[in-house]
């Protein structure tokens, strides 16, 4: 299903203007401590794509506020579908390689397909079945799945429940654009993960009875797929 999955330049131009669309929404709610104005204030970054994201290693910055208020100055940083954490890799190389290795056990098989060292692909899928399965991020969003994801086979579970995504906000992104097929399950993969991807904006926003999905709504939202589906 995979085989020969590239996140071109198109794709990965999608993929910062979701997070710019994420981040716009995220600035205009204001410091999430104080009610402060939220100025940009991004960080550095130099990501690693492997073969299957060459063209993401462009991104060299992560979008981040930062509170313009003097005596709070927090940083907020929204959810992003182009970085997943403080990883090295992007997100989509982190959810298309360890989806790749669920299927091709093999080192050589791994390391052919992604252009990544196959115990770094291996520290992943393990990621994906402890840490990640155990998370409160986890705990919440995997709730809407019925049938429930089946977690042995993170992330390629995961991913095929989800259609293409699409686009409800014209502005953001023209319709035309969105991908079908795998490249489309997997974008809306990284909108779905989006909100895991920020210590820093979860937390002080959890008490306002959202954990940052909001932000994806009106924007991109996820199509489902198998009996019951996500529910809304
Ligand atoms: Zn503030």
């Amino acid at each position: 299903m995979y085989h020969g999955f590239v996140a071109d330049r198109k794709f990965c131009a999608l993929l910062l203007t979701i997070d710019e669309a994420i981040a716009a929404r995220v600035k205009a709610l204001g410091c999430p401590w104080c009610s402060g104005r939220l100025d940009r204030a991004d960080y550095p970054r130099k990501p690693r794509g492997g073969s299957i994201a060459a063209a993401g290693e462009e991104f060299d910055t992560r979008i981040s506020l930062c509170c313009s208020r003097e005596g709070c100055r927090k940083r907020v940083t929204p959810p992003s579908v182009r970085f997943l954490g403080r990883r090295v890799y992007l997100g989509v190389t982190v959810v298309v390689a360890s989806a790749m290795a669920v299927a091709d056990r093999t080192a050589a098989a791994i390391r052919a397909a992604t252009g990544i060292a196959p115990r770094t692909v291996r520290r992943w899928l393990a990621w994906w079945r402890t840490t990640f399965v155990a998370s409160p991020f986890y705990a919440d969003a995997s709730a809407r799945f019925v049938p429930p994801v089946k977690k042995e086979a993170l992330p390629a579970s995961l991913v095929a429940r989800f259609r293409q995504s699409r686009f409800s906000d014209s502005e953001a992104a023209p319709t035309a654009s969105v991908p079908t097929g795998i490249r489309g399950k997997v974008l809306a993969t990284l909108s779905w993960l989006a909100p895991c991807t920020t210590e820093s904006f979860a937390v002080p926003c959890r008490p306002r009875g959202a954990n940052g999905a909001r932000f994806l709504e009106g924007g991109w939202r996820h199509a489902e797929v198998g009996t019951g589906g996500v529910r809304r």
